[in-house]
């Protein structure tokens, strides 16, 4: 498995599976299953928690690495006000922002360190190989993703 490989996919917003981009519908929802190979994102209940841990960890040391700079040049006469406003704006703007990334980033390493069981590989090759006749039969490559 290459691990670098599948955490650049992840810093991309692809599948850590197979490299597939177009994972979002809008910016953010994910798809329940890669349009390529089928991988399912979802793998088990309560999996998104680790990407709102992520998302929350990389805003919150991003806004104490920017609150440290404004204090270092700003001390002690500190600008309470705007600070406060410019804490509020980077913490909801940047988090929402970085919402579909810690998403396809935590797929990543959830990827990485815990492999698919036998029975999602199957059942993803099953999928795939459907979806394949179906375009076969009806000739029609792009309305009929696996969802
Ligand atoms: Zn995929």
């Amino acid at each position: 498995m290459d691990y670098p490989e599948i955490l650049c996919r992840g810093l991309l917003k692809r599948c850590p599976r197979c490299g597939e981009s177009k994972l979002f519908h809008r910016w953010f929802t994910i798809v329940l299953r890669c349009p390529t190979c089928a991988h399912y994102f979802e793998r088990d209940a309560g999996y998104w928690s680790g990407a709102i841990a992520l998302n929350g960890l990389v805003t919150g040391g991003l806004f104490m690495a920017l609150l440290a700079a404004v204090l270092s040049v700003t001390w002690p006469h500190v600008p309470t006000i705007p600070l406060f406003i410019m804490a509020v704006i980077f913490n909801v703007g940047f988090s929402l922002f970085f919402f579909p990334f810690s998403k396809t980033i935590w797929a990543a390493i959830d990827y990485a360190l815990h492999p698919l069981e036998p029975d999602e590989v199957e059942e993803s090759y099953e999928l795939v190989h459907l979806k394949e006749q179906m375009l076969v039969k009806h000739g029609d490559a792009d309305s009929r993703d696996i969802d």
